[in-house]
């Protein structure tokens, strides 16, 4: 009989300079997103230029954390070691009220589709799920 191995760690981002200010607010338990001084338009993920009119004037600005349930689907198998532990789990997308998605995990809900389909389009909030002293994932819950 083999012993059980021992859980593998998950990748972890490797924040690059342009995203620092992204991952330091998450770090302080906040969401700060960049927004166009020419356009006024919000941008995710962290960018050098405005993908809607190519300024470089990017300001950094804390958000609020709320937004809607777009979209989500639910692996039950992942090529990873590190992830088995935790199929299956909520893989959504969710529309910021500054108007960007972001890929995130739903959390707080059971991973059943019949529970999730009601959820499509209602409110979420961000929750901060510490990792490290370097690192705070943005997760959701329903509202
Ligand atoms: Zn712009």
């Amino acid at each position: 009989m083999s012993e059980p191995r021992p859980p593998q760690p998950k990748p972890l981002p490797q924040p690059e300079p342009l995203a620092k200010p992204y991952w330091d607010s998450l770090n302080a338990g906040a969401l700060q997103l960049q927004r166009c001084d020419r356009c006024e338009r919000f941008v995710f993920y962290p960018r050098a230029l405005c993908p809607h009119c190519g300024s470089r004037a990017l300001t950094w600005r804390r958000v609020s954390g709320r937004g809607r349930l777009h979209t989500f689907c639910i692996p039950y198998r992942h090529p990873s070691p590190a992830f088995q532990p935790d199929l299956p789990y909520v893989v959504a997308q969710v529309e910021l009220d500054e108007g960007v998605r972001m890929m995130t995990n739903l959390v707080g809900v059971e991973p059943d589709p019949a529970r999730l389909m009601p959820l499509i389009d209602k409110p979420v909030e961000i929750v901060y799920e510490k990792v490290n002293d370097q690192i705070t994932l943005p997760k959701f819950r329903p509202v």
